[in-house]
């Protein structure tokens, strides 16, 4: 136990909701890193944000840095994205035919994307890369895939395997319940290791349909790659004939409107996405060439479906979401923003002479409790650091910020964030930091 000058929170409430719904669902939650295991105290149950703001059902206010776990670049409950939700449902809530609301959204992603020229839309992000790596095995008659240890691609059979913050948290590396066989079809490699690539390739020749990867790993801490990486995977598979496959779930429309694709300026063969463009509500999307796209059903013999996929009231969440990140400087504002807050952070520490990094790429930003200038692949993240996260989370709870409760996941900044948001968050930090050490 830490010294703690600040009560801790009160959690009447949520512990009493928490003792329901540990009768209800599979350890009290519906997605497990909700539960609150890796840090201190009984899950809050959340009542209501706005802008930058969370409310739980005690009471308490929090400035909030997990956003959804991303989706709500533009804060909570924003009012185009209310107003434009409300106007739609008006009109009813789910058809499962075309509407002109799916044309819409698809054409603002499209003529703002110079990396698809066709879109699926889903319902979540695990289905969408689901979709993308079938796409992948039947466009290339292939049935290998590879992947990379820390990287998670949500939770279908062939890619639970090394996956990230989920599984890391519980001190798994796979999942229970998935055939060997299955497995045995996902390769996996280190981040940051051409020559694991070229051994792989090698080793498969001619039998890997796609390489998946986060191209900004944000899943397991934040592993930033550097460009000649990704350029080199982007080569390989060319060579190769294998399709790369970037899952921008999280990067997608987060680093810019163009994401990690964009950001490097290089061209995958499949993007996938999620988050950000349902504005809240759920959707995914997969999108390629039309060429590629054009091996999905009903045109092709790759069959993917869904009763709520393009559903319109999760349409008009994304269409008011994305019009206003195309608004002229509005990435440039953020990132600006974020920037400034990491460096602040970093000064700190390293006057304070902390073990303490803030790796950041424009509004996502990750605490890794370690010297390293940059960490670059799981493996070099040291899980002993995880303590000290345990305790800062804690500190900035009683301080009035909220964090997600895994020192594996990453942290978001919304344009609902204001100066006065930061700097009080920044205030705790500091407090935070000077208890860890
Ligand atoms: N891919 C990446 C990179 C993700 O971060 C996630 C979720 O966090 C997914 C896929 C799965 O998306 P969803 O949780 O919407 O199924």
């Amino acid at each position: 136990e830490t010294q703690n000058n600040i009560n801790d929170i009160s959690r009447e409430k949520s512990a009493e909701l928490y003792e329901k719904a540990k009768t209800y669902f599979p350890g009290g939650v519906n997605s497990p890193v909700r539960a609150f295991k890796s840090v201190y105290g009984t899950p809050l149950f959340i009542q209501k944000g706005d802008g930058s703001h969370l409310w739980d059902a005690d009471g308490n206010e929090f400035i909030d840095y997990c956003c959804s776990w991303g989706p709500l670049i533009l804060g909570h409950n924003n009012a185009q994205v209310r107003e434009k939700v409300i106007e739609v449902l008006q009109n009813g809530m789910s058809f499962g035919a075309p509407t002109a609301l799916e044309n819409e959204l698809a054409e603002l992603i499209l003529t703002n994307n110079r990396f698809i020229e066709k879109l699926r839309f889903t319902s979540s992000g695990t289905e969408a890369v689901m979709s993308a790596i079938r796409l992948a095995r039947g466009y290339t008659k292939r049935d290998k895939i590879l992947k990379f240890e820390g990287c998670y691609h949500g939770h279908s059979d062939s890619l639970l395997v090394k996956a990230g913050s989920g599984l890391v948290t519980f001190g798994e590396t796979s999942s229970a319940g998935i055939p060997k066989a299955f497995a045995d079809e996902t390769i996996v490699v280190s981040l940051n290791d051409t020559n694991a690539l070229d051994a792989a390739f090698a080793e498969f020749k001619g039998q890997i349909a796609a390489v998946i990867i986060e191209p900004i790993p944000a899943n397991n801490g934040l592993l930033l790659q550097e460009k000649a990486y990704l350029q080199y995977l982007r080569e390989i598979c060319t060579q190769n004939g294998t399709l790369l496959i970037f899952d921008e779930v999280i990067s997608g429309f987060r680093v810019g409107f163009e994401g990690a694709a964009g950001y490097y300026n290089i061209q995958p063969d499949i993007i996938t996405y999620g988050k950000i463009i349902g504005g809240g509500l759920p959707v995914g999307m997969y999108g390629s060439s039309a060429k590629i796209m054009d091996h999905i059903s009903p045109v092709g013999t790759v069959y993917q479906a869904g009763t709520l996929s393009g559903n319109p009231v999760a349409m008009a969440a994304g269409i008011a979401q994305l019009n206003q990140l195309l608004q002229p400087g509005f990435y440039e504002a953020l990132n600006n923003k974020t920037t400034a807050f990491a460096n602040a952070i970093q000064q700190y520490a390293d006057e304070k002479g902390y073990h303490f990094k803030v790796y950041q790429i424009r509004s996502i930003f990750w605490f890794a409790f370690t010297d390293a200038e940059a960490i670059r692949a799981a493996e070099e993240i040291n899980p002993a650091s995880m303590v000290d996260f345990k305790v800062m989370h804690r500190e900035l709870l009683n301080r009035g910020i909220y964090l997600g409760p895994s020192g594996y996941e990453v942290g978001f900044i919304s344009s609902a964030h204001t100066d006065d948001d930061l700097a009080k968050t920044k205030q705790a930090i500091f407090e935070s930091l000077d208890i860890v050490f």
